[in-house]
């Protein structure tokens, strides 16, 4: 991702660092001593930059990031992340070396392919462990061990070799963000009553997202994975209603008018020529567009100017949309898509309803494109 270096064009996205530090603080003071803090930032730190955010993670006290494949997390070691990095997701039979050499701790969810693993490491002399958490599948139905027997297999295998260290155990939650807390319940208790059956407690039994870290304090355990609101952004409507203390919001997409013109009645904009100006209008181009993340479906949506909402008017380009403007502007005024100006603020969920999507969405698609500006860098605004 290219970052703070010169960008010609004015359309960027920018990260501040110290809303993280805040969440994170917070977050710790929440929990308490006993829960440690894994810091999701998979899919590129939900689209704000995978290093930067995992730095500043370990620096305000995470003690654990965690990424989706064995890709990411190889990437994070080879920027220079030294602190624990889990891949919860699955990782090929062939990456189990390479966690080994990189110290990175993967998830296994299946006793035949760590017997595999086992055969393929053991040809090898390696000083180190393959450090794994087991993960069961309580009701999310996507990846992991469903009963005690097969959980009871898996552990066989683990004892059987010193290469492998187990390390944690955990589980995911499908509905932790409703209002219904029936099927979470079920959830956790399928999972203690697995984590149960284990000859040792390993050292991270863990299940939380930021839904059920936010709403369920008693399901913390050793650890949390804290995804999404880490960033500042709440999982759902229900989870913001309940919050037990304030989260900041870190990204805003920003970007200036490149052009401004006054067109008389009866002309039309913008591809397909859907909008039509019905009186003497003043419409400003900005330079983002689809291939961007802003996507042809937000048609319609504001942004903000002068602390006000305008609204984008045509067919949403690739690299430009148009705005409706109740003035003249000057080129260069400042735009805001995502973030507040003045007293306004647009936010990502705006952008996920308009789009019948959720905000997790919004976050990861605004692309390579948009280049990431990171303020706080050094803890400057503490
Ligand atoms: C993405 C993910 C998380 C984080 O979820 P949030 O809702 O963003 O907090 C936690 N655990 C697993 C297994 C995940 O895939």
């Amino acid at each position: 991702m290219e970052k703070n270096s010169i960008h010609y064009r004015p359309t960027h996205a920018n990260v501040n660092l110290d809303a993280i530090r805040s969440n994170i603080r917070n977050l710790k003071e929440y929990l308490g001593s006993r829960t440690s803090v894994i810091a999701v930032v998979k899919a590129d730190g939900y689209g704000h930059g995978e290093v930067e955010i995992a730095s500043v993670a370990f620096e305000a006290g995470a003690n654990m990031v965690s990424v989706a494949t064995p890709d990411e997390a190889v990437r994070l070691r080879m920027a220079g992340i030294v602190g624990d990095i889990l891949v919860m997701g699955p990782s090929p039979i062939s990456f189990a070396k390479k966690a080994v050499e990189l110290g990175i701790t993967i998830t296994v969810a299946d006793g035949q392919w760590l017997q595999s693993v086992l055969t393929d490491i053991d040809a090898d002399d390696f000083e180190k462990q393959l450090k794994i958490h087991i993960k069961i599948d309580s009701g999310m139905g996507r990846i992991g061990l469903r009963d005690v027997e097969s959980l009871q297999a898996l552990v066989l295998i683990i004892e059987s070799s010193e290469k492998v260290l187990l390390d944690g155990i955990f589980t995911h939650f499908a509905c932790a963000d409703e209002e219904d807390s029936c099927r979470t319940e079920e959830q956790f208790t399928t999972f203690m009553e697995l984590v149960q059956t284990l000859p040792e407690k390993p050292r991270l039994v863990h299940a939380s997202n930021s839904a059920a870290t936010l709403l369920y304090p008693e399901y913390a355990l050793d650890a949390v994975r804290f995804g999404m609101s880490l960033y500042g952004i709440t999982p759902s409507e229900y989870v913001r209603k309940k919050l037990p203390f304030r989260l900041k919001r870190s990204l805003s997409l920003e970007s200036e008018l490149a052009y401004v013109k006054l067109l008389e009645a009866g002309n039309r904009i913008s591809y397909g020529g859907t909008y039509e100006t019905t009186e003497s209008e003043w419409i400003g181009s900005i330079p983002i567009g689809y291939a961007d993340g802003l996507r042809r479906g937000l048609r319609g949506q504001e942004v903000l100017i002068d602390g006000k909402r305008m609204p984008l008017v045509g067919t949403i380009c690739m690299d430009q949309c148009m705005v409706k403007l109740p003035r003249e502007f000057l080129v260069g005024e400042k735009v805001v898509l995502i973030g507040r100006q003045g007293e306004e603020e647009i936010k990502m969920e705006e952008w996920a309803e308009c789009l019948s999507t959720i905000p997790y969405e919004i976050a990861v698609s605004i692309t390579k494109r948009v280049p990431r500006i990171y303020t706080g860098k050094d803890g400057e605004s503490k």
